[in-house]
Formats: structure tokens, sequence, C-alpha cells
């Protein structure tokens, strides 16, 4: 296949790493063993829209065998990126799609879903993340919405510099993404950088931003970024994007939005702006009114 090369978008001021965070070893579904890398209180406000990023990867099927049977959402969307593997999804609202190697799952909860998450493998690798991205209060209720993305799907090029760009969300370098959301903007890139290379991403002021390392190790604004380390960036007035080099071959996810400022509830799988939303929530899903 031949990709267009693309001319980076030089950038004048580049953000800083505000902070490095680790992630928490824990499980979650049926008992899958995951990083949580960004988790609730403080740093879902930090890098609001975004609620949550988990990071899975195993090639032992004790890990994941067991997958996330029904469970149910409301309020925010789900994106899962599925580097290597394949999980079955089944939801409520009739939709159900294979997410297999380098797929992206797209999922608007909305008013409610109720999904299975099932590993469709017995052995090998399973890696992937997913990314929890908040709506909006005017959005909270609306009508679930579901897109499957086969790798071969998703926007892709190619920097001079030889940086592999998928653009799972958002717009890189005048390449437009898979999925693109009004009010936060997301900005989802899986970069590949070879040995040497360095990538640039104008990125808005106000918008929060963050790279996390999940193959080598990233420098940004001089500062190390390890392997498994998420790197908060500074939301510098005067800063116009982020530039991020590797010395080896290194593998990225940078995730930017527009923060709502709105007040966040979440408890489990509902995220909500009150609490009182969040009983109503429960009282749903006890009367089968969630999906
Ligand atoms: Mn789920």
């Amino acid at each position: 296949m031949n990709l267009p090369k693309v001319q980076s978008i030089p950038i004048r001021w580049p953000r800083t790493v505000e902070r490095l965070v680790v992630g928490r070893e824990t499980s979650d579904g049926a008992g899958v063993r995951l990083t949580r890398v960004l988790t609730g209180g403080e740093l879902q406000r930090r890098l609001d829209p975004f609620l949550m990023l988990d990071a899975f990867g195993s090639d032992d099927p004790d890990d994941y065998i067991a997958g996330f049977p029904d469970h149910p959402h409301r309020g925010f969307e789900t994106i899962t990126y599925m580097l290597a593997g394949r999980m079955r999804h089944r939801d409520s609202a009739g939709h159900e799609g294979l997410l297999e190697n380098g797929g992206v799952q797209w999922m608007t909860a909305g008013r409610g879903v109720i999904h299975s998450e099932i590993p469709e493998q017995e052995d090998g690798v399973m890696e992937g993340f997913q990314l929890w991205l908040n709506l909006p209060a005017r959005d909270k209720m609306c009508a679930p919405w579901y897109c499957d993305f086969a790798a071969a799907e998703l926007p892709h090029f190619v920097t001079a510099a030889g940086v592999d760009v998928t653009v799972i969300a958002g717009e890189s370098n005048g390449v437009k993404g898979a999925v693109t959301r009004a009010a936060t903007a997301p900005l989802y890139l899986d970069l590949h950088l070879p040995a040497g290379a360095s990538f640039t991403q104008a990125l808005v002021t106000e918008h929060n931003a963050f790279v996390y390392v999940y193959s080598g190790m990233a420098k940004i604004a001089g500062e190390i970024v390890p392997m498994q380390r998420m790197a908060i960036l500074a939301n510098d007035p005067k800063a116009d994007g982020v530039i991020v080099e590797a010395s080896e071959e290194t593998r990225v996810l940078l995730v930017a939005g527009r923060p709502l400022g709105e007040p966040i509830v979440q408890y489990g799988p509902f995220v909500m702006n009150t609490q009182q939303e969040i009983h109503q929530a429960l009282a749903d899903q006890r009367d089968g009114r969630l999906a």
C-alpha cells in the first residue's frame, strides 16, 4: 500500500511534561488483569473529558479468558483499541461485533446499554486499551451508538520522518480521524516512531492532553517518558502543540480533548453530573429500564 507522506506542521512552543503517572495493577470484569493508567478522582478532573484509561496486555489466557460478562454503562463513551487479540462484543441495543488486531470499537453508552466483551481466543497475546470519554450533560441521555472499525478502515499516514500514525479520533497533520465529536473534540493517535524520529502535533492550549508510552521510551520537551508511563502535558498558555521524540523504536498513544468543565459523579459504570442522576441510573438498572 502506498501511504501519503505527510509533512508535520511546525510547533513553535511545545508543551512540557507536568508530571508522570504510573498505572495501577488491578482486575475488572470476570478477573481480567489490567493496568489502570487514568484512574478516577483527581486525575479525572485534571484530564477532563477523559475518565479512564485501561491498558491490558498478556500472553497468559488466565489473565483475560473470562472477559467482561454483561454489565451496564450510562453517560459516556468507551473506545476500545485492540492491538492484538480477538474480542466479541454484544449489547442490549442489538449490536454485535468482533474486535481484532488493530481494530477500534467506539461505543456511546448514552442513556444506557448492557454489554459483554468476551475473548474469542484461548491462547496467544491479548493487548490493547480502553479509553472512557465523557459526554456533555446535554448528551448523557442520548440514544446509544456503536461502530466497529477494522484496522484497514482507520485513517493512517506516515510522516517524512517515518512516523506511522493511526488517527482514531480528531485530526492530525491534515488527516481526519475515524470519529469526531463536537463537544469534546477528542484527538486519539497511535504513533509508531522509529529510532531517532520525532513527531509534532498541534494542540489547542485549553485542551487537556497526555501521552502514554506502551513500548520503547519517549522524550517530550527534554523529559524522558519511560515505558508504561503516562505523561500529563502542561497547559502552558503559550504552547501550540507537542513534540514527541524517540531514540529507540517507540510506540505511544497521544490523547487530547476539550474539557467539559461540568461536575463528574461516577459510580462504577455510570458517569453522570449529580448524585441524583446516579440514583436514577441504579433504579433504572434495577427495574430493567436502563437499556
Ligand atoms: Mn464495558
